[in-house]
C-alpha cells in the first residue's frame, strides 16, 4: 500500500491499513521531516509499527497493468514552499524513484463541498472555503451564518466546535431582532515569560508517560495503544502544573506595607511600592505570603484556604449531628500526595466509626495560625496536619514556615486551656493511604487519651 500525503489523517490511514493486514505499507510526502505537519509521535509511532516514510517525494504517475494498479512513480521534491513561506512545491524531475503497490491511497489536504451553494448570493473566498464576516459570522446572503473551517480554514475540532456556539448566539439575535450580532473574535489572555530567575528556583517534575502497547504486538488489530492514566498517574501529572494566574492576590486597602512578604517569597516575587505587588506571571501560587501576611491583606485567586472555611463549619456541624460523642479530628493533608479520591471519600464517609474528617489543601503550608484554630471553633477536638513526604514539596521552606506556624497554633491553645497535643504535625510516608490511615489512627487514641485526661480533671 503507498499512502501519499504527510498530515496527521495520513499516518491515521498508514496504521489502519496496516492493521487491516496490509504487509508493506509507505507513506510518501512531498516535506522532508522536519516540515511533516504530521505530530513528530504520530510519525515515530508509525515507523515502530514498520510503516515507511519516504520524505521529500512527490507522485508523478502511477503505474498500471490491464487497469490493475502496481505501484507509484515518484519524483524527488526539492522544496515545499517558496520564500513567502506559501506552498509552491519544485520538484527534479531527473530524480525519480517507484514503490510497488497494489493499491495508492491519496490523503492530503481536504476542502469542503460546496456545490449546495450553487445558484445562491453566497460568495466564496476560493480554496473551498466561504466568504464570511469574522465579527457577526454572516455570509453575503442575508440570513445565513456559518462557522468552522469551511469559513475559517484550518483549524481544530475545539475550535470548530466554539465557532457553532457563536453561530448559534448570532443567529438567534438575528432571529430576534432582525439585527446582525457583533462578536469580536476573543482575545487569549497572554503571560509573559517566567523569568529566569524565578523558573530556576521552580522545581521541575518529569510528565508522567502513560503505558503503550509494544510496537511488535499493537500493529495487528484496532485495539487501544495508549492505556491512558490510572487515577494515581493523572494527580501525579496534574502535580506538574505550574498554577499560572491562581496566585496571590492583594487587597490594597488592608496592606500595611510590612515587607513580609517580600522577606519570605520563594521564588522572590513579591515586591513593595505603596503597597505590594505579586506579578500573576512570576507567582507560583505557594500561598506562604497568604499564610503569613499579618494584616491578612492576601488572598489566593483559586484553592486559597478562606474557600473551604465555610464548608469546613458545615462539614463538622454535620458530623457533629451524625455522632456528637465521638471526638472529631480534623486532618488537612497535602493534595498532591493523593493517589485516590475514593480513599477520601471513603474517609469521609466512615465517620463516625473513624473520627476523622480529611480536608485536602494543595499544600498545606497554606495554612494560617487562624486556618489551623478554625476547626477547634466549629466544634472539632483536634487538628492533624499531614504534609508531603521528604524532599517531594514544591515549595521551598515551605515546611519550616508551616511549623512555625503550627507552634504558634499550639501557643495559642495553651493559652486558652487546652492541650497543645490537640495539634498534630505528620510528614507522609511511602503510600499516603497506608501512612494517613497510620497517622489517624496514633492522632486518634492519642485524643482519647487527651479527653480521658481533660474529663477527670474536669470532675
Ligand atoms: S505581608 Fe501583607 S501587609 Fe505586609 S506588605 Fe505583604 S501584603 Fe502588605
Ligand atoms: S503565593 Fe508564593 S510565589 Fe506567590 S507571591 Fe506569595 S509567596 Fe510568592
Amino acid at each position: 500500500m503507498v499512502i501519499i500525503g504527510g498530515g496527521n489523517v495520513a499516518i491515521d490511514v498508514a496504521r489502519s491499513v496496516r492493521r487491516l493486514g496490509a504487509e508493506k505499507v509507505t507513506l510518501v510526502c512531498l516535506e522532508s521531516g522536519e516540515e511533516m505537519p504530521a505530530w513528530q509521535w504520530e510519525v515515530e509511532e508509525a515507523q515502530e509499527e514498520d510503516i515507511r516514510v519516504m520524505n521529500s517525494w512527490g507522485p508523478r504517475s502511477v503505474f498500471s497493468e490491464e487497469g490493475v494498479v502496481k505501484g507509484l512513480e515518484l519524483k524527488r521534491c526539492t522544496s515545499v514552499f517558496d520564500a513567502e513561506g506559501n506552498f509552491r512545491p519544485e520538484f527534479d524531475e531527473t530524480d525519480t524513484a517507484t514503490v510497488v503497490a497494489d493499491n495508492v491511497i491519496i490523503a492530503i489536504g481536504q476542502r469542503g463541498d460546496l456545490t449546495c451553494l450553487e445558484g445562491s448570493q453566497v460568495k466564496l473566498a476560493g480554496e473551498g472555503r466561504i466568504r464570511w464576516d469574522r465579527e457577526t459570522l454572516a455570509l453575503s446572503q442575508e440570513g445565513i451564518f456559518a462557522c468552522g473551517e469551511v469559513a475559517t480554514g484550518p483549524a481544530s475540532a475545539v475550535e470548530a466546535v466554539f465557532d457553532g456556539h457563536r453561530a448559534a448566539t448570532a443567529i438567534a439575535h438575528y432571529l430576534e431582532s432582525g439585527e446582525l450580532l457583533e462578536q469580536p473574535p476573543v482575545e487569549l489572555a497572554h503571560l509573559d515569560d517566567l523569568p529566569d530567575e524565578v523558573a530556576e528556583k521552580v522545581k521541575v517534575l518529569d510528565p508522567v508517560a502513560a503505558e503503550t502497547q509494544p510496537a511488535e504486538t499493537r500493529g495487528r488489530d484496532f485495539s487501544e495503544i495508549e492505556r491512558g492514566y490510572t487515577e494515581a498517574e493523572a494527580l501525579a501529572e496534574a502535580r506538574r502544573c505550574l498554577a499560572c494566574t491562581t496566585g496571590a492576590l492583594v487587597d490594597e486597602a488592608k496592606c500595611a506595607g510590612c515587607l513580609t512578604c517580600v522577606r519570605i517569597c520563594p521564588f522572590g516575587v513579591a515586591t513593595v511600592e505603596q503597597t505590594a505587588v505579586m506579578p500573576q506571571e512570576k507567582c507560583q501560587a505557594c500561598g506562604l505570603c497568604a499564610a503569613q501576611c499579618p494584616a491578612a491583606a492576601i488572598a489566593l485567586k483559586r484553592f486559597g484556604t478562606d474557600e473551604m472555611t465555610g464548608k469546613l463549619r458545615e462539614m463538622v456541624a454535620d458530623m457533629k449531628r451524625k455522632d456528637s460523642r465521638t471526638p472529631l479530628i480534623v486532618s488537612y493533608c497535602c493534595l498532591f500526595e493523593m493517589t485516590s479520591r475514593g480513599f477520601i471519600r471513603q474517609s469521609q464517609e466512615d465517620y463516625p466509626r473513624k473520627g476523622v474528617l480529611p480536608v485536602m489543601i494543595p499544600c498545606v503550608a497554606r495554612l494560617s495560625v487562624v486556618d489551623v484554630l478554625r476547626p477547634f471553633e466549629a466544634g472539632a477536638d483536634a487538628v492533624v496536619i499531614i504534609a508531603c513526604s521528604d524532599g517531594s514539596c514544591l515549595y521551598p521552606t515551605a515546611e519550616e514556615r508551616l511549623l512555625g506556624r503550627v507552634r504558634q497554633a499550639k501557643g495559642v491553645l495553651a493559652e486558652i486551656g487546652l492541650e497543645e497535643e490537640r495539634i498534630d504535625f505528620w510528614k507522609t510516608e511511602g503510600s499516603a493511604e497506608v501512612s494517613w490511615t497510620a497517622f489517624w489512627e496514633l492522632s486518634r487514641k492519642k485524643l482519647q487519651e487527651i479527653e480521658k485526661t481533660h474529663a477527670g480533671e474536669t470532675k
